[in-house]
């Protein structure tokens, strides 16, 4: 149901879509978080807030791509932390100085 919604999300902002698992991507990070380093625990649910989630690392409302080189291996916690500071309903890219 959750990837059903994240690739019709993808779909209707035109971003480019590719399958995956959640199994695949925790696999490749090997099972450790990428947004503080911990361990995953891929037993428990992706709705604890230490469960595993699958992160976009450029949001899809920002043009990112539903796509393996796209997303990451998140705790829900860490995730949802993310999400607050990244707001989705803000459309202007991003600029960051250097
Ligand atoms: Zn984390």
């Amino acid at each position: 149901m959750a990837a059903k919604n994240r690739r019709r999300r993808a779909r209707l902002a035109g971003a480019e879509c590719r399958p995956y698992t959640l199994a695949q991507i925790a696999e490749r990070d090997v099972y450790c978080c990428q947004l503080c380093g911990d361990l995953v625990d891929m037993k428990l649910s992706g709705l604890k807030p230490m469960g595993p989630t699958v992160d976009h690392i450029v949001p899809i409302s920002r043009g990112g791509g539903d796509t393996p080189e796209n997303v990451h291996l998140a705790h829900r916690r860490c995730n949802e932390e993310k999400g607050a500071y990244y707001d989705p309903r803000e459309s202007r890219p991003l600029v960051i100085a250097v």
